[in-house]
Parts: C-alpha cells; sequence; structure tokens
C-alpha cells in the first residue's frame, strides 16, 4: 500500500492555513459537522464542547467530583453502548483547568472551539471531513486572533453556563503554532482569565522549532495545557490509521518529548482503535515507550471512544475504500486492558485512583 508523506503535506496545507495574520478556520455549518451536535453551535465558525455531559457529575458534590467516583469504566462494559463505557467521556480540559487554575471543573466544562482548517495526516476514523482538512478556503474563512478572542466573550457574555476555556483544534493547530502564540498573547494582553487548551496530532516539531522563542513562555504558563493524540500503537497502525508513512509513527514520541522538555503541562489521547493480533501486546508496548518520555505518562493517557458521527461515517468509507478500513477490534477491549488490566500491572491503586492533572 501506498502511504504519503506527512512533512510534505504539511508544507502544502500550511501555506493555506496562514495569510496575512490571520488563519483559516473552519465553517462548521458547510462540514457536516453541524449535524454531529446542531446545539452546539455558535456561530457559521464557532462552536462549544461540553466536556461533561453528564448528569450524574454536575449534580455531584465537589468532593465526589474529585474522589475516584467518577474515574475509568463502567462495571458492565459489554452492555452498554459504546459512549457509556466511560464514566466521564474525558476529563480534560475540565480538570486540568481547574487543577491548575483553582476551582471547580464543571465550571471549565463549556469549551469554546477554535477548529482551523488543515491537517498533515489523513485518518480514517477523523470526523472532519477531507476537503476541510486540505486547508479549502472556500470551506472557511480567516480570522485575527483579535477577531477569535472578540466573538469568544461575546458568546461567554450570551452563555447560561460558564465559559472558561478556549480550545485550538482542528485539523493540526501545531502545523501552524503562530496561532498559538497570537491567541494566548490576546488573552494576555486582555487579561482574560481563561484557560487555554490546545490539541496537537504530534506529527512534527518542525513548526514549534521555527517559533520556540515565542513559544517558551506559553507551554509552561499555569492556565495552558496541550494534548498530544497518539495515532496507534505500533507503526504498522498508525499508517492504518492516518495514511503516513510508518517511520512517522517515531515522529509522536520526539513531539511528545519536545512539549515535555518545556514544561508542559501535557496530556495523551489514544483513540481506542488497535487491529487485531497481539492487542494487549501492542498496549504494553506503547506504555513502555510512553514511560521512556516519563515514568508517569500513561496514567496521563485518556482513551477515546470513536463515534460514528456523519463526517466521521464519510471517512470510514472512503478510508475502506483506499485498502485502509477501522479496525474490527470491539473498542471495548481496548478499554477492558487498558484500564482493568494493563495501568494496574504498571502502577499502585494510589495513582490509578487519580485524575490524570494530579498525576505529577
Ligand atoms: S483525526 Fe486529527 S490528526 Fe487525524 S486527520 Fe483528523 S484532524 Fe488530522
Amino acid at each position: 500500500m501506498n502511504f504519503f508523506n506527512p512533512s510534505k503535506r504539511a508544507e502544502i496545507v500550511r501555506s493555506r492555513m496562514i495569510k496575512n495574520g490571520k488563519y483559516l478556520i473552519t465553517k462548521i455549518t458547510s462540514s457536516v459537522q453541524e449535524t454531529n451536535v446542531p446545539h452546539k453551535i455558535l456561530s457559521d465558525y464557532f462552536r462549544y464542547k461540553d466536556y461533561m455531559d453528564n448528569k450524574e457529575w454536575f449534580s455531584a458534590s465537589l468532593k465526589e467530583v474529585w474522589s475516584p467516583k467518577f474515574l475509568g469504566l463502567v462495571e458492565n462494559i459489554w452492555s452498554v453502548p459504546i459512549r457509556q463505557v466511560k464514566k466521564l467521556e474525558l476529563q480534560n480540559p475540565s480538570y486540568s483547568a481547574a487543577y491548575r487554575l483553582g476551582g471547580d471543573p464543571r465550571e471549565y466544562s463549556k469549551v469554546f472551539t477554535i477548529q482551523v482548517s488543515g491537517c498533515d495526516f489523513d485518518c480514517n476514523y477523523c470526523y472532519v471531513p477531507k476537503q476541510i482538512n486540505v486547508a479549502n478556503p472556500e470551506l472557511g474563512r480567516y480570522f485575527s486572533a483579535k477577531e477569535m478572542i472578540s466573538f469568544f466573550l461575546s458568546a461567554k457574555q450570551k452563555s447560561k453556563e460558564p465559559m472558561n476555556v478556549i480550545r485550538i483544534s482542528g485539523g493540526n493547530p501545531t502545523i501552524v503554532p503562530e496561532i498559538i502564540v497570537d491567541v494566548y498573547n490576546e488573552i494576555k494582553n486582555q487579561n482574560l482569565d481563561v484557560y487555554l487548551w490546545i490539541d496537537s496530532n504530534l506529527s512534527t516539531v518542525k513548526y514549534l522549532e521555527s517559533l520556540k522563542d515565542n513559544l517558551k513562555d506559553i507551554f509552561n504558563q499555569k492556565n495552558v495545557g496541550v494534548v498530544g493524540c497518539f495515532k496507534g500503537t505500533c507503526k504498522e497502525d498508525f499508517s492504518l490509521l492516518t495514511g503516513a508513512e510508518p517511520e512517522y509513527y517515531q515522529r509522536q514520541f520526539e513531539t511528545a518529548k519536545w512539549f515535555l522538555q518545556r514544561g508542559t503541562d501535557f496530556y495523551v489521547y489514544l483513540p481506542a482503535l488497535v487491529y487485531k493480533n497481539n492487542i494487549e501486546e501492542k498496549l504494553s508496548i506503547f506504555v513502555e515507550k510512553l514511560k521512556e518520555l516519563d515514568k508517569n505518562l500513561p496514567l496521563r493517557v485518556e482513551v477515546l471512544e470513536i463515534i460514528d458521527y456523519p463526517g466521521a461515517k464519510l471517512n470510514f468509507e472512503r478510508a475502506e475504500k483506499l485498502g485502509r478500513p477501522l479496525p474490527k477490534t470491539d473498542q471495548r477491549t481496548v478499554f477492558d486492558l487498558w484500564y482493568n488490566r494493563i495501568l494496574p500491572k504498571f502502577y499502585s491503586k494510589e495513582d490509578l485512583n487519580k485524575y490524570c492533572c494530579e498525576i505529577a
């Protein structure tokens, strides 16, 4: 099978992602994504995500919210829909923001999302349509950081619930890190009490490195967190999932190391997609590789369920025709192995009873 070179792809898409100090932001209302969660669309270009869509969590006491009650998996994982396998869909950024800034994680659960158009991978499970990930200017609009923050402030003012987090997502924002610098500086200059959460697909340090002087005082700030999403637990799975050449699997670890070396409050996502054969072994080797970066990094992993959103279905079908179907492995198998068998082999119960942000 032919896999592509993501470095070349990054060069091409990046040239369309920035123009005169403005960034190409996805037009959500023409992306199929607007059908995923229609009530969370704020305008043609901006949406929010509720990181904790869970009634029990919202009505719990603050003590319970920080207790192990909401950690890990429900007991009957084999008989519930995949979306209910984890007690909380995602801990972060709500917990990481509250842990670092003080307060209640529920004050940080409504997350204003800036979705840059453009990505250097072509994941078979991605919920963003391919024509957006190639950074097609006709499917977005260029915004300056000032315009984005101004839209955020007006959405925050209208919001009934607290809106205290801005997430820069994509696509892959770390191939246009200028947006991180500009948005962060805008937050700082306006003296806003906001937590900034940044997504990366960890494909390369090239653009981060070229801006390292501007970024060096941003990633170690209290109000900044970064999540790196690893694709696959071995190079063969990586290429099937992303379409990228297998040697780029290792780049993800190098990029994660780059963030860690800069004192970043760094987290990991791992989609629950592992191709058949040796699943437990693949996950165990992945744990060992993360431990080489930091002995506690596996405890900062959140395994993600992959949902068949309308946008994702288009990519499932397209990738299948290219010979890169999704794994047939039940995602529950990955959850069960990771949380119930593999992590307990490496870590104490005390460590397993902590939220990712509480892990040093
Ligand atoms: S899942 Fe993320 S890394 Fe993969 S193609 Fe989509 S935006 Fe890019």
